[in-house]
């Protein structure tokens, strides 16, 4: 299963890459995830995405494509990988195909999920997210068991910068510019599956799984 997430911010690709990667048993490769824990360990790599990151800006191409292009290499992504926020434009698309073509490998399936901006706001700040291990949560969707720890590892909870109110509208922008002429691109190649993104998160499973084929 070689696999990518297509969809706004806050349209719960995160999520259901954590269920997808339990049934499939392939590792989810999340830029965003990649970089804030770049930005967590200060490396250069994370500070320079940090700058970028909290005003709801894309990293540059060249930045974002060297750190998946060591990432694919790992071994765990040779059984498959479900892709998480990558790629978000054009560029990194077509990287993408060159460096799966170098590894024989490509893409089976590109999931669209979709969610209207109106609602991308309202998910995106009510979201906490652990500050450990990434699992998220919403205050009203998807609350944790303990107010503001993880239910996984009981670490604090936080709101990302980029969740914040302002941020998203100009997130929202970067995604219909850059990143949704993407569903152009994998359509012509026959890969996208369209799924409707409102629901619950199992509804939601249900929808992606049935539109991959899969039982
Ligand atoms: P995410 O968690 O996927 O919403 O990503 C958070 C932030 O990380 C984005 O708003 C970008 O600043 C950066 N980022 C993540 N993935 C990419 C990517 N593929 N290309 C450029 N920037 C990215």
């Amino acid at each position: 299963m070689r696999m990518i997430l297509l969809g706004p911010p806050g349209s719960g690709k995160g999520t259901q890459a954590q269920k997808l990667i339990e049934k499939f048993q392939v590792p989810q490769v999340s830029t965003g995830d990649l970089f804030r824990s770049a930005a967590k360990n200060q490396t250069a790599l994370g500070k320079k995405a940090k700058e970028y990151m909290d005003r709801g800006a894309l990293v540059p191409d060249q930045v974002v494509i060297g750190m998946v292009e060591e990432r694919m290499k790992q071994p765990d992504c040779k059984k498959g990988f479900i892709l998480d926020g990558f790629p978000r434009t054009i560029p990194q698309a077509q990287a993408l195909d060159k460096m799966l073509a170098g590894l024989g490998m490509n893409v089976d399936a590109v999931v669209e999920v979709d969610v209207p901006d109106q609602e991308v706001v309202r998910r995106i700040s009510g979201r906490r997210t652990c500050r450990n291990c990434s699992a998220m949560y919403h205050i009203e969707f998807n609350k944790p068991k303990a107010a503001g720890k993880c239910d996984k590892c009981g670490s604090e909870l936080y709101q990302r910068d980029d969740d914040k109110e302002e941020v998203i509208k100009s997130r929202l922008k970067v995604y219909h510019d850059q990143t949704a002429p993407l569903v152009e691109f994998y359509s012509k190649k026959n890969l996208v599956k369209k799924v409707d993104g409102i629901g619950s998160i199992d509804e939601i499973f249900g929808k992606v799984i049935g539109a991959l084929g899969a039982k």
